[in-house]
């Protein structure tokens, strides 16, 4: 191996949260490198392409804060952008703040292992690459690395497979064929209903139906533009003082259980109507109290009920095991009148499994099933999964992997007490997946840089959380988490899709005002729970 290229900082990951990381630590004179294992920027959105792909948190409130030149400039078509618009905006903001040139493509960092004695991060690549950074910013994203198809003979099929999560950057024509998509995620959500335009037919394999939105999306409104540009900044700010951070969601304190009935109804059709997440900000305490989260179980129900014209097939695309919200919930164009058309047939795998992918096909319990293409929209190992998956070792040979056999343990979800100057931007046990991510991103950004940049000022080399100050962080998620509905369900938020992975809530559900102000307080009082060597 050559000798190690001596860096301040090694970023990994060229999303969201890597091109912001790259330019604040730029404007600090702090040196840093980007590697990214595809083949361009935009994380998340360069790799799912997928038909139907776009964001579920409007246009506005999506993208960047931390330049108003940007703001200016950048229009958005939809009230949705499309992942291909979301693609040319970093591209935009790539060439804007010229961060190509500190990024290397195709690399996937497989290892990192901090060096006491130098105080150095070693980060190694599949390309070779070795570098040697005081630093080491993973930016890898929540739902980064897909969930592998469990299934046996999935490469004895002899028609064509798609993942979403890795869509080709050619077009995929589906006229004409005889189409599968497994699962009924967000991502299968978002596909299926244009998928099921082009495809001759479209057979959905769905083993837990999924609560679903109305996205309501149309194209960009001049007047809702104006408005955003006139009161940006307080638009801003009221969407970071509620817990989500998505302005849309517009919370409300009332409660579901002492709101009369015909009131409730009127809340939720309202809402329903305004389209997206905001049906779920009506009442404070669906979330917590089972009893209100299955009045707006029941509102759902009658939704999917009055859509989906075959009774048994409205009844199976009803949630029955779970509370709404419980899994994320996911906004959708057209999604339920879909299976109101003669080329979609809806498969119950709940009970008859899939059982192996064939030559021909899929066989579940009950029957052989031929396909032209299947389509895996099956998810990913979100959350922990892009930091296990690399080789990463602290101090005293402590690895990633034994750390975290029981779930994931953080302080703040921003660092790992044995893992010095390691930063994990939106990391479990951070707000993340719970909020719009491109603020919650840009607050870790700032909070790295400063903490980076802090440490230059004291002379000191590292940064590490005590074990003592991490503890008390996962007492206090759990003891959040466990306030709340989700560990009702079996969702990616608990690990419970991925065989294998210790059940525990990931993301911290305390909020976006009490988390950043966690976040500074630990600053204000000179990095509590951290060493500073
Ligand atoms: P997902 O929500 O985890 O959905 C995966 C689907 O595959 C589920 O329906 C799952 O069923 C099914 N599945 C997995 N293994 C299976 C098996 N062995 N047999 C049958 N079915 C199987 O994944 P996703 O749809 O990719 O979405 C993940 C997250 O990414 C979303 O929750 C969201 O946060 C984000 N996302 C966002 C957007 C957006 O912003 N617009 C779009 C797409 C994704 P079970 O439920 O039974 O496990």
């Amino acid at each position: 191996m050559t000798s190690p290229t001596t860096i301040d900082t090694v970023i990994v990951g060229a999303g969201f949260a890597g091109l912001y990381m790259l330019h604040r630590l730029r404007n600090q004179n702090t040196g840093a490198v980007i590697l990214e294992a595809g083949g361009g920027i935009g994380g998340t959105w360069y790799w799912n392409r997928y038909p139907g792909a776009r964001v579920d948190i409007e246009s506005q409130e999506y993208g960047y804060s931390f330049s108003s030149a940007l703001d200016e400039e950048w229009r958005w078509s939809e009230r949705y952008a499309p992942q291909s618009e979301i693609l040319s905006y970093l591209e935009h903001v790539a060439k804007k703040f010229d961060l190509k040139r500190d990024i290397r493509f195709n690399t996937r960092v497989t290892a990192a292992h901090w060096n006491e004695q130098a105080k150095r991060w070693h980060v190694i690549t599949d390309k070779g690459d070795n570098f040697a950074a005081r630093a080491l910013i993973m930016a890898t994203g929540c739902l980064s690395i897909p969930k592998d198809p469990d299934f046996p003979g999935v490469g004895d099929f002899q028609g064509k497979s798609y993942f979403t999560s890795r869509w080709p950057h050619e077009e995929v024509n589906f006229t004409g064929q005889n189409v599968a998509v497994i699962g009924t995620g967000s991502s299968a959500v978002q596909s299926i209903p244009v998928i099921a335009k082009q495809a001759k037919h479209l057979t959905v394999f769905q083993r837990t139906p999924n609560y679903t939105v109305p996205a309501h999306n149309h194209a960009a409104d001049p007047a809702i533009e104006e408005l955003w540009k006139l009161n940006r900044p307080r638009f801003r700010s009221q969407a970071l003082a509620n817990n989500s951070g998505v302005r849309q969601i517009d919370p409300q304190d009332r409660l579901l259980s002492a709101t009369p009935p015909n009131e409730v109804e009127q809340i939720f059709e309202e809402r329903w109507k305004r389209g997206g997440f905001a049906v779920l900000g009506g009442f404070a305490d669906t979330g917590i109290d089972e009893s209100s989260n299955k009045v707006a179980h029941e509102f759902f129900a009658r939704k999917i009920k009055s859509i989906v014209k075959d009774p048994k097939v409205a009844d199976l695309l009803t949630p029955k095991t779970y509370p709404v919200g419980t899994k994320r919930l996911c906004v959708d164009i057209g999604y339920w009148e879909t299976y109101n058309r003669p080329n979609v047939t809806l498969i119950d795998v709940s009970k008859a499994p899939i059982e192996r992918i064939t030559k021909s096909g899929i066989r579940t319990a009950s029957g052989e099933h031929a396909f032209d293409v299947i389509v895996y929209a099956i998810g990913f190992d979100a959350m922990t999964g892009a930091l296990t998956k690399i080789d990463l070792v602290g101090k005293n040979g402590l690895k990633i992997k034994d750390k975290w056999a029981y779930g994931p343990k953080t302080y703040l979800g921003l660092t790992i007490a044995g893992f010095p100057n390691l930063f994990t931007i939106t990391g479990p046990q951070s707000p993340s997946v719970l909020t719009n991510m491109p603020p919650s991103i840009e607050h870790h950004v700032d909070w790295i840089a400063r903490a980076l940049s802090d440490l230059d000022a004291r002379k000191k080399q590292t940064l590490e959380a005590t074990e003592a100050a991490e503890e008390a962080w996962i007492a206090h998620v759990n003891e959040l988490g466990a306030m709340t509905l989700m560990a009702k369900a079996n969702s990616w938020y608990m690990g419970a899709n991925i065989p294998g992975k210790p059940r525990t809530f990931l993301p911290y559900v305390g909020g976006v005002p009490a988390y950043r102000q966690k976040c500074a307080e630990v600053v204000a009082n000179g990095y509590e729970g951290f060493v500073l060597g």
